[in-house]
């Protein structure tokens, strides 16, 4: 069958092997093959000649309500739990900004959002999971047990086995309402000392205007908030709306951005403004139209997500928009958002810093654009997001991951790296 990923690029032919009794057996016979989530992640880290689908692996098994550990199989999605849980005061300790995706995804991509400063990675909440290996054994692994193995597999993009159950925490809340409250910056400077007056907020996450130019540079909307407290736990997800067709190759231009830029920015009038939102407006907003890749057109679109360390940002960020916007390849979506400090995992993206994601259609000289931007976020000492990315060299991958002879030694130990490949490990040598 035919197979792609978030960004619709690129396409390729995969067998799929089920995951049921016999996928033990099946594992020991295929040379090679890559678990397969729900397919949010944007480039090829989930696409392979031969791979597990897990979404059928999709049982709720337990939750302790005093503390709120829930344990599910990894095919389970974040939109279900939020589902049953939210009407019973519990959330998601970690989110990123889709809940369309598994548990296991959010393990194998340890998943961040808009609070890292605050909670770290989606492994933070995780206790411990079971993990089928090369050979078809199942391991358990938390920090105590199979240490080397959890912290392999917590951002390891699926190379290092197949996430089979989950025990995590949610947390509680008292409200399906965010208090929000929103900044209006007018350059880069402005922008990161918002994000610094405002960090004792939970959530925080900007938009970038990456086409304003000069001295507009890195001017922002800043969204910070935090749960309300007014009881009200009524929660439904939201109907979606969907994008019917792809977009024909001229509708989405440097024109259209610069357009939607300038609406979007100027039509939040005064600095500093307060609102109240629900918990799919303000964490899940482009899960509100199904199919929003098809404004992309027929050949796809990418994201391109990296992060700096926090005293290289400003510089570093200041030099990249100036690219991006000298390039006049304009980006709707540009978000900016505040990490606190790294954890132990080997290839977990976040570092102390900032990171900026931006989403670019597949055109003529997108990729050398990139590659001169990769440059510069290898200079600052930065790195790039795997489960958003395509096509970054495995010169620029090794730069930003100093734990990677770890990964590689562990996966080498445990006979992983003879069975699980996807097109990027390849590509990327992992
Ligand atoms: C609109 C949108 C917003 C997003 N926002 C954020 C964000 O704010 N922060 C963030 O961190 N990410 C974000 N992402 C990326 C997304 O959260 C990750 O790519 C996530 O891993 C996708 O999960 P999935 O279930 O769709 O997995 P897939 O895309 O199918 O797979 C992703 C990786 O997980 C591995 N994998 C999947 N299931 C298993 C399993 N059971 N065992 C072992 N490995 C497995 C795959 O092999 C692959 O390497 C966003 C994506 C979208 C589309």
């Amino acid at each position: 069958m035919k197979l792609t990923a978030w960004g619709q690029y690129p396409v390729i032919d995969t067998k799929v092997i089920l995951p049921n009794a016999v996928l033990a057996q099946k594992l020991v016979l295929e040379s090679s093959v890559i678990p397969f989530g729900n397919g949010r992640s944007y480039g090829d880290s989930a696409l392979a000649p031969n791979i597990v689908p897990m979404l059928s692996n999709d049982r709720f098994l337990n939750f302790a309500e005093e503390s709120g550990l829930l344990t599910c199989e990894s095919g389970v999605l974040l939109a279900d739990i939020i589902e049953i849980f939210v009407p019973r005061g519990w959330f998601l300790k970690v989110t990123p900004g889709t809940k369309l995706i598994t548990v296991g995804g959010a393990i194998a991509s340890d998943v961040h959002g808009k609070n890292h400063h605050v909670e770290g990675c989606f492994s933070a909440c995780v206790q411990e999971f079971t993990l089928m290996l090369a050979d078809g054994a199942i391991v358990r692994c938390s920090r105590e047990e199979n240490q080397e193995l959890f912290h392999a597999t917590c951002g390891g993009m699926g190379l290092t086995g197949i996430i089979l159950e989950v025990s995590f925490s949610l947390k509680r809340i008292k409200s399906k309402h965010i208090d929000q409250t929103t900044i209006k910056t007018g350059n880069l400077e402005e922008t990161f000392a918002a994000f610094e007056a405002y960090k004792n907020f939970p959530y925080s996450v900007a938009w970038i205007d990456c086409l304003a130019k000069k001295a507009d540079i890195g001017r922002c909307l800043l969204m910070v908030g935090d749960f309300a407290n007014d009881g009200n736990l009524n929660y439904k997800a939201k109907k979606n709306v969907s994008i019917p067709f792809e977009f024909p190759g001229f509708a989405l231009n440097n024109l259209s951005v610069r357009a939607f830029n300038w609406l979007y920015y100027g039509k939040v009038r005064k600095r500093v403004t307060q609102s109240q939102v629900d918990i799919d407006s303000f964490f899940y907003p482009l899960d509100a139209l199904d199919h929003w890749y098809r404004i992309y057109g027929k050949g796809g679109f990418t994201q391109y997500q990296f992060i700096l360390p926090k005293e290289k940002s400003l510089i570093g960020l200041k030099e990249i928009l100036e690219q991006i916007s000298s390039s006049g390849k304009g980006s709707f979506l540009a978000v900016l958002k505040l990490y606190g400090p790294a954890n132990e995992n080997y290839i977990s993206f976040p570092m102390e810093g900032y990171s900026l994601a931006l989403d670019f259609k597949i055109d003529p000289g997108l990729f050398a654009l990139l590659d001169k931007l990769d440059e510069i976020v290898a200079y600052y000492g930065g790195r790039i997001y795997l489960t958003k990315d395509v096509r970054v060299s495995k010169t620029i991958f090794e730069q930003g991951y100093p734990l990677l002879d770890k990964f590689r030694e562990v996966r080498s130990r445990y006979g992983l790296n003879k069975r699980f490949h996807s097109l990027q490990s390849q590509r990327l040598g992992i």
